[in-house]
């Protein structure tokens, strides 16, 4: 039919208008900022330090090794180390950061703080709405800022969240059995050199009594 390419192209045009605000699938934005677009799993924005326990700062999972300092590609993270070691979450004794600073309005969200942290504690934040009036000041996060807890991480990733958690329980029971079994094989040098020393003290020869002294003249 003469024409008819044209009615049809228009019939999908007309499609396509029309479905584009009924179907589900094609809504694909939103009224912003009363609604809001849930963050995909893998949605990165900044970096955030993780804790674990109640106490921010004492759960910190960071050391202070310095390695993502070292790493980050347009330096906007500053860390000074803490000069001793403060009790975890948990009692044990590490260093943990004095000051750590992230500068986001220099941050390129590249992850690299994450893929080089040997401890998995800093990981990264889907939070985007974070404009200031002061660009320079506001925009520099400190520790306190960046602590979130382990739950926190676990509900924007929780496959990672997931992954993370048992590759550190399975690291700390294999410690827990390494602890464990040097301090059974310690005991059991100890007893087995008790032992010999009293074998040795029992198979030496009687000790002769000294001669008794001539009387005095
Ligand atoms: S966040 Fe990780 S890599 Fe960075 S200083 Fe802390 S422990 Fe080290
Ligand atoms: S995400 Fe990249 S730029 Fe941002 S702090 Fe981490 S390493 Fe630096």
């Amino acid at each position: 039919m003469l024409g008819g390419g044209i009615v049809k192209g228009m019939v999908e045009t007309a499609r396509n208008f029309l479905g584009s605000y009924t179907d589900e699938a094609r809504l694909t934005t939103v009224e912003y900022p009363e609604e809001r677009i849930p963050a995909k799993e893998n949605a990165r924005q900044f970096p955030f330090l993780v804790f674990d326990g109640a106490d921010p700062m004492a759960g910190l999972r960071c050391v202070a090794c310095q390695i993502c300092e070292k790493e980050c590609p347009p330096q906007c993270i500053y860390i000074v180390k803490d000069t001793a070691k403060k009790p975890d979450y948990t009692g044990k004794l590490q260093f943990q950061p004095k000051v750590f600073n992230i500068d986001l309005s220099v941050c390129m969200s590249c992850q690299i703080c994450v893929e080089v942290c040997p401890f998995d504690a800093i990981k990264m934040d889907t939070e985007y709405e974070l404009a200031r009036t002061d660009r320079f000041g506001a925009l520099v996060f400190d520790k306190n800022r960046l602590a979130k807890p382990n739950a926190y991480f676990h509900k924007l990733h929780p496959t990672d969240g997931a992954e993370v958690d048992g590759r550190l329980a399975a690291e700390k029971a294999k410690a827990e059995a390494k602890a464990k079994a040097d301090a059974e094989a310690k005991l059991k040098a100890a007893a087995e050199a008790k032992a010999k020393a009293a074998a040795a003290a029992a198979a030496a020869p009687p000790v002769a009594p000294p001669p008794a002294s001539p009387p005095a003249a």
